[in-house]
Formats: structure tokens, C-alpha cells, sequence
């Protein structure tokens, strides 16, 4: 590992943040906390914090000894001097004289000495940063430092590697007597540059930014050094059968699982998840290791990363393309004996609770796939990368572990000291979810109009939204400007249908619901019109929403707990009108394929409904077109496109709720939804 640290990038971060009016000292921390923070062989996701003892105003304008150390919620490699909140420093070194401290009464005492009211939360290691006299404090859960920790002889391998250079401090969780205990070590040897906190982390600290910085490079690197030399090779491969299933076939069957509730039927151990997959060699090398079930199953490599992997990685079969059913049947199984120990682990150690826990959902976070790679899960696709980053930073931790001798992590009691700990659960901010968090949505014709409209309103609703279009430009662009996937798909094509549900279920882990909406109108008398131009209408407008349905359903059958589809299907469907037979006849065919939809699917969960909307602005119905037809019947632009009952323009945005509204009504199928503003000869009757 190399030094980052550059002279003149250093000058600018200083430069940049005085003309905000943040001091040298301040700006500084931001830059090496940034380059720790970059590093996933470093920090990953909030892991590890940094300080900085400076003096800065108060309210009234004095100067004022403060600690900035990293708020809780901030992320390293993005810091802003916001994320480093200021913390009045001679009352809380004062804590050092009291026996003990609650967990609620640090974090009071802490908030109590903000400068700043509205400052998030000061990290949970703010203490241990606070009892050291050092001016920067650099924390990291290096993995090169928790491969030689996590072992059962971890502080004895440190001691070879750093001898008199590091402290050593005892396992201990986080909190006040953490801090106590850092800083005796200190004290008994001044002159140390870091500590190493056994099967948790390293500390650096300097006078400045760069020593501080510079030593925990320098220490990460020994311990990188340790790696090369005297290391055995790990994970003897197990003998598999050939053909494995590809994730797009294998998501969708361990989403469905978790989601059914095969561990039972409670809000708790029956969840909708997004799986964010991964492989590499390294993952495989791990996953298909004969011993993958005892080394896989020991622990997470630093405490605090069970808040987001719980301690343990569900293991499943090796799924056998052409075996389909023992690979579920397989993982069914496994994934029941994984909520049985969870329940297990938490029933035992609640015991010592007083008062006692609530327990949380006992379903996994990391399913681990011989001869495939690896799932994170979570309630959003953002949580689940960083779960399966976290995996991927564990299975690198504990390969290197097991290169140089035997993976050991803390005490399961440890671990669920952790996962219990209110402070910790504080960082995932447990709140309300959104209505249709976890649900992935798929809108075609996504990329304007009402399907980039209605793209917009699902994620509102805090759907993983992806769009399919045609026109890769424009599906760029919106996938862009919504922070959303977007994939390139030609609705009258079977293969090119295929493959983007295929992506979408290897990305997301399976679909929820569908928004068929990609459509265009062509005109012609009915008597006259050439029948290519009928068929071309009807390859896009019903064969097209037919393809997209039945790539659905099969996704939506292999994860086995219903769906939505919903169709746009325009007032032509029920209210023809001149010269737009072409436009209207497929439209018709599509309400009726809605309907069959209900009919052949609802057993199954499946619902199936559609909009019937008019006179929406858009690439159907051009500004052009406007003007043409509102000139032909002797109105102005705005009486034109407010010639419905409520005399209201209807807009894209008007359809996108629509579709948000029946993807939400459970009990809703085989209807259709007018949004038209009123006109009575398109009233569904
Ligand atoms: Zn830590």
C-alpha cells in the first residue's frame, strides 16, 4: 500500500476550505480522511472515523479547544468539514475520571458539547479520540491489519509484525470503557505510533495530518508484507458438476424464497429484497472451497460489520443447471436452518439482556453460491452493494487469514453485544419505508413521456426503477437524470425482450412490476389502409406488450409470489377514432391481453390492469399535431387539449400516478383506469 499524500493537493483542500472560512487544521482532515476513506482496503461504508484537535469560535467569537471527529452517518471518502463535527474537548476528557458511562449518557454528554446544535451525532469512538493527546487520530479496519488480528493467536502475530511501535488493546466493544482502556495502553508506552485493537482495528496518530496519516499506511503495509511471506494456499477446490444456472435463472429463486416466507409467515421472516450480485476469482476461489461451511460461518472480520452482513453469510447448493428443483429445494432448506440458528443465537444470548432485546429479521444478508459468486441484500439496491461489499472485503480478510494460519473473529457474544447495540442499529436509520421500497419496477418506453413520467413517480414511491427503450441516446440521458438503470430493448423483438429482463433479473434479483407503455400510432383509413402498416402497428402495439408481459410472468412464476403488470392501452382501446384503426385495433387486442393476463395469472398472485389515458402531450401527440387539430376543429391549443368534462389539460405526470395507484390496489385486477379528464364515449362500461 502506497502513500497517497501530495504536497499541492494538500495546499488546495487548505486554500479551497479557507475561502469558506474552515481552518488549516480542518481542511486538512478532510483531505486524509478522504484518502482513507477512498481505499475499500481501508474503510468501507462508515467503518472507521478520524479527529483532529483544533481550535475554533464559539457563539460569542472566542477561541475554543475543540475535537472534530466524524459524524456518524458520514461516509470518509466524501467528507465535508459538516461531517466533522466539533466537540468542546475539555468536558469530555473530563469523562475520563468517571468509573463507567452509559451508552445514552456519552451520547448526551457528547451532544450536550456540540458547537453546532444540528451537528449530526459524533462518532461512537469519539472518546478513544478525545483520551489520546495526539492532534490527528486516524482509525481504519484495514484488512491486511484484521487478517493477522483475526487469528487465535491475533495479538501475539501483531506483537512479531510491529513490536514496541504499536500498543495493543484487548478486545473491547466500542464506548467509554473502550476509550479508558486505549488510552492506559497509550500512557504506558508514550512513544507508540497507532494501537492495534485486537479482531477490530488500527489507530495512527501524529502531530499532523500527514504523520498520521503516513503511519497507518506504513503499518497497513507490514502487515500487507506479513501476507507474502510464509502463506500456504488456501481453499482446496470441491469437485462440482458442470453446468451451473446463470443468475439471472437463480436470483429469482432466492429472492422468491426469502420473500415467500418459507421460515414463516410474519412481516419479519417474509421480506421482499434486492440482491446486488458478485463474482471474481477471488469470490469463486472462496465460494467453491470444499470447507467453504466451517470457514464461511466464523464471523464477521470487525464488529461493527454486522449491522450490515449479520454475523453470518447464508451458504446454498451449488445450483446445477440441469437440476433446478434440488437447487431450491437445497436452498429452502438452508435457508430455514439459517433462521432456526439466528433465532437460536438470539434466544441465548438475550438471556444476559436485561432489558431484554427485541429480535431483529432472521434472514440473511450475504448468500454465498458455490460455482456462482455471491449475493448482498438488503431494502434497497444501495443497501444491498453494501452488503455484498462488505462480503467482498470479508472474503479477502479471511482468505488472507487463512493463508498465513487460521481465521478467528470475536466471541459471538461479541458480535451480538453489536448487532444489539442501539447505537449501532442508529446508523441504519430504521424508519418508515416508502410504499414500494423493495419492489423493482421495469417501465418500457421509459426513456419520455409518460414512461420517464411514470419512472419518476415509482421512484418517488421508493422503487428500484429500470427503463427500457429503444433509443439508447434519450435512455441515457433519463436513466441519468433519475439515478436509475436503463437498458436498451426493441419491444418487437422476442430476443432483445428476453435479454433485458434476463440483465434486469441479474441486476436487481427479479422483477415486481412492469409498466408496458412503449407504443406509437400509425394512421390510416380502415377500407384502404396496406396491411403492412396493421401489422407493423400490432408487432409493437400488442405483440409488443405480449412479449414484455410473458418475459415477466417467467420471472415473477420463478420467484412464486405474484407481480404487476400494467399496460397502457389509450382511449382508441374503447373509443375508436378516424382514421386511427391501425393505432386502435392492437390497442383494443391489449386490453383484452390485459384481461387474459387476470384470468390465466391471478391464482398465481399475478394482476394485470391498465390506463386508458388521452390527449397527453408527447411523442405520440406532437405540439405540431396539437396546432393541426385544434385549428381543424376552430379552438385554441389549450380549449384543444382541455376538451374533456373537467376542461383540465391531462399530462404525463396525471398517467404516472395512475400506474402508481394500481401497482399499489392489492385487491385490484382486469381493470382499467381512465385518466382522461372525463369523456364520456371512452367511459369503460
Ligand atoms: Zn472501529
Amino acid at each position: 500500500m502506497k502513500s497517497s499524500w501530495s504536497d499541492q493537493e494538500a495546499e488546495r483542500y487548505v486554500e479551497r476550505y479557507a475561502q469558506q472560512g474552515v481552518n488549516a487544521d480542518i481542511a486538512l482532515r478532510v483531505y486524509t480522511s478522504r484518502l482513507l476513506g477512498r481505499d475499500p482496503a481501508l474503510v468501507l461504508h462508515g467503518g472507521g472515523n478520524t479527529s483532529v484537535k483544533t481550535t475554533v469560535p464559539d457563539h460569542l467569537g472566542r477561541p475554543t479547544d475543540v475535537l472534530c471527529v466524524k459524524g456518524s452517518g458520514w461516509d470518509m471518502a466524501g467528507i465535508e468539514p459538516a461531517g466533522l463535527p466539533a466537540v468542546r474537548l475539555a468536558p469530555i476528557i473530563e469523562l475520563r475520571g468517571l468509573s463507567a458511562l452509559s451508552d445514552e449518557d456519552m451520547v448526551n454528554v457528547q451532544r450536550c458539547n456540540l458547537l453546532d446544535a444540528s451537528a449530526p451525532n459524533p462518532s461512537v469512538e469519539t472518546l478513544l479520540h478525545a483520551f489520546l493527546p495526539h492532534k490527528f487520530v486516524d482509525h481504519t479496519h484495514a484488512i491486511a491489519v484484521l487478517s493477522v488480528s483475526d487469528q487465535p493467536d491475533g495479538d501475539g502475530q501483531c506483537r512479531a509484525i510491529y513490536g514496541s511501535r504499536m500498543g495493543y488493546v484487548p478486545y473491547i466493544m466500542p464506548g467509554f470503557l473502550l476509550a479508558k482502556k486505549a488510552a492506559e495502553v497509550f500512557e504506558a508506552n508514550p512513544s507508540v505510533d497507532g494501537l492495534i485493537l485486537e479482531k477490530h482495528g488500527i489507530f495512527t496518530f501524529g502531530d499532523n495530518a500527514r504523520q498520521a496519516y503516513d503511519r497507518m499506511i506504513e503499518m497497513v503495509s507490514l502487515a500487507e508484507a506479513r501476507r507474502q511471506k510464509n502463506c500456504k494456499s488456501v481453499f482446496l477446490p470441491s469437485n462440482f458438476p458442470k453446468h451451473c444456472a446463470p443468475v439471472a435463472i437463480i436470483a429469482p429463486i432466492l429472492r422468491g424464497l426469502i420473500a415467500r416466507g418459507e421460515i414463516g409467515q410474519s412481516s419479519k421472516t417474509q421480506q421482499r429484497m434486492i440482491l446486488d450480485f458478485r463474482t471474481s476469482p477471488m469470490i469463486l476461489n472462496y465460494v467453491n472451497g470444499r470447507d467453504l461451511e466451517m470457514y464461511s460461518q466464523v464471523g464477521v472480520v470487525t464488529p461493527d460489520h454486522t449491522i450490515r452482513t449479520k454475523n453470518w453469510p447464508l451458504v446454498v447448493p451449488r445450483p446445477d443447471a440441469n437440476d433446478l428443483a434440488s437447487f431450491q429445494s437445497g436452498a429452502a432448506a438452508a435457508l430455514k436452518r439459517f433462521a432456526a440458528r439466528y433465532h437460536d443465537y438470539f434466544q441465548r444470548h438475550n438471556k444476559r439482556q436485561n432489558p431484554p432485546k427485541v429480535e431483529l429479521d432472521p434472514l440473511p444478508r450475504v448468500i454465498l453460491v458455490p460455482g456462482v459468486g455471491l449475493f448482498g441484500l438488503g431494502n434497497s439496491m444501495a443497501a444491498a452493494r453494501i452488503a455484498s461489499d462488505v462480503a467482498e472485503n470479508t472474503i479477502q480478510t479471511i482468505t488472507d487469514a487463512e493463508a498465513i494460519g487460521r481465521y478467528q473473529c470475536v466471541s459471538e457474544a461479541d458480535m451480538f453485544d453489536i448487532e444489539y447495540w442501539s447505537l449501532e442499529q442508529a446508523k441504519l436509520g430504521i424508519g418508515k419505508e416508502p410504499k414500494l421500497a423493495r419492489h423493482v419496477v421495469v417501465v418500457t418506453g421509459g426513456a419520455s413521456g409518460i414512461g420517464r413520467a411514470t419512472a419518476q413517480a415509482f421512484k418517488r414511491e421508493g422503487a428500484e426503477v429500470v427503463l427500457l427503450d429503444i433509443a439508447d441516446e434519450p435512455l441515457a440521458l433519463a436513466a441519468k437524470a433519475l439515478k436509475c438503470d436503463g437498458f436498451v430493448c426493441d419491444v418487437t423483438n422476442t430476443q432483445s425482450v428476453k435479454d433485458a429482463f434476463s440483465k434486469i433479473a441479474a441486476r436487481f434479483g427479479g422483477v415486481d412490476i412492469v409498466v408496458s407503455n412503449a407504443g406509437r400510432a400509425w394512421q390510416g383509413k380502415i377500407g384502404t389502409v396496406d396491411e403492412q402498416t396493421l401489422r407493423d402497428s400490432f408487432e409493437l402495439n400488442f405483440y409488443g406488450h405480449q412479449r414484455v408481459a410473458q418475459a415477466a410472468v417467467e420471472i415473477m412464476s420463478q420467484q412464486g409470489f405474484g407481480g404487476v403488470l400494467l399496460f397502457n392501452i389509450s382511449k382508441q382501446a374503447i373509443n375508436p377514432g378516424p382514421n386511427f384503426g391501425p393505432y386502435g385495433l392492437p390497442k383494443a387486442a391489449a386490453l383484452a391481453l390485459m384481461r387474459q393476463y387476470a384470468v390465466d395469472h391471478g391464482a398465481e398472485g399475478i394482476r394485470a390492469n391498465a390506463v386508458n389515458a388521452d390527449r397527453i402531450r408527447s411523442g405520440l401527440l406532437t405540439d405540431s399535431m396539437i396546432a393541426e387539430r385544434s385549428k381543424a376543429r376552430g379552438v385554441t391549443a389549450a380549449e384543444y387539449m382541455g376538451g374533456n368534462l373537467l376542461a383540465r389539460e391531462v399530462t404525463a405526470e396525471d398517467v404516472a400516478q395512475a400506474f402508481v395507484n394500481l401497482a399499489l390496489a392489492e385487491k385490484t385486477t382486469g381493470a382499467i383506469l381512465t385518466v382522461d379528464g372525463g369523456n364520456i364515449a371512452a367511459a369503460v362500461r
